[in-house]
């Protein structure tokens, strides 16, 4: 058994995540003797690695693909986010107990909140893309109160199912640049524009100039559509901070102190 907190990112494959190099940036920032590692953990062991975990000193996890869904019936506990998004990123284990939560939703506000202070929740936000980060986004949007949250989706029925479940309204692709003159933010959660996948083709032309503009993808750091945004006078952040953000609340509970998402990590975790 370890003498120490230790916390992990469960996941298969696993060698890409950059989970460790958040959590260790912060355990030496803080001068916290904790430890954070990697576990490729198979979909048919994750069962038995979670019965484990607790037993060896873990203090808690993260879950990444393909584990995120799964978890959610491993779990004793399921906190309101997790159960609205249905999909967990984040274990405690405590007095026995597996915790399940969700932290993406909050990541992605936060990562709005610090980097484009005082965004507008008055208007409605374009959300691009229905997967399993858009879930977490819409809603993380719906929380922080905005009017409406549009979702546009290459499948309409993926859109209008997350709209029906979430509180909010699904459009059709093609009218996407017809909305676009209501709203304050857009989001662009699909893969494109990701190294190495087509390009978000989108007319920004009737977006109001004074609308933020986010992608969720982080690999480049400023995608294509950031780079149009950008040139024709809107706000933008750019996903990296969603990743960073992300991680706080379990780092915060596992380790007990509530760690800044600071340049130096940003630095870290793209070196
Ligand atoms: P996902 O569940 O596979 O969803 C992919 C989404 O992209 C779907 O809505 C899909 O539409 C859409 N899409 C894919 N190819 C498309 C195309 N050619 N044209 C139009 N739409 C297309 O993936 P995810 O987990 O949500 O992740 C999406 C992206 O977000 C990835 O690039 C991932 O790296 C990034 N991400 C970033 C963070 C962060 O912290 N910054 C967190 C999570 C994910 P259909 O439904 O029609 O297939």
């Amino acid at each position: 058994m370890t003498s120490f907190p230790t916390a992990a990112v469960l996941g298969d494959p696993i060698g890409h995540s950059k989970s460790p190099r958040i959590h260790r940036y912060w355990l030496d920032k803080y001068s916290i003797s904790g430890e954070y590692t990697r576990l490729q953990i198979a979909p048919d062991n994750l069962a038995r690695a979670l019965d484990a975990l607790p037993d060896l000193g873990f203090v808690g996890a993260n879950v990444t693909i393909p584990h995120k869904v799964a978890v959610m019936d491993l779990a004793d506990e399921i906190l309101p986010n997790a159960q609205a998004i249905g999909a967990a990123n984040t274990l405690y284990f405590e007095g026995g107990k597996i915790i399940a939560d969700n932290t993406d939703g909050y990541g992605f506000i936060a990562n709005l909140d610090q980097n484009a202070p005082n965004w507008d929740k008055t208007r409605p936000a374009l959300v691009l893309g229905a997967g399993g980060a858009a879930r977490a986004i819409v809603y993380g949007l719906i929380q922080a109160g905005l009017p409406q949250v549009i979702i546009a989706n290459r499948t309409l029925s993926k859109a209008q199912a997350l709209a029906d479940e979430l509180g909010a309204t699904a459009i059709d692709w093609s009218d996407i640049e017809d909305t676009l003159a209501d709203v304050g933010v857009l989001v662009n959660t699909t893969s494109l524009g990701m190294s190495g996948q087509p390009e978000l083709d989108l007319d920004l032309t009737t977006l109001p100039f004074d609308a933020l503009v986010t992608d969720i993808v982080y690999a480049p750091l400023i995608t294509p559509l950031l780079a149009r945004a950008k040139s024709r006078g809107n706000t933008i952040v750019d996903g990296l901070g969603m990743l960073l953000h992300q991680a706080v609340p379990g780092f915060a509970r596992w380790f007990g102190t509530t760690p800044q998402v600071d340049e130096f990590l940003r630095h870290e975790v793209l070196k």
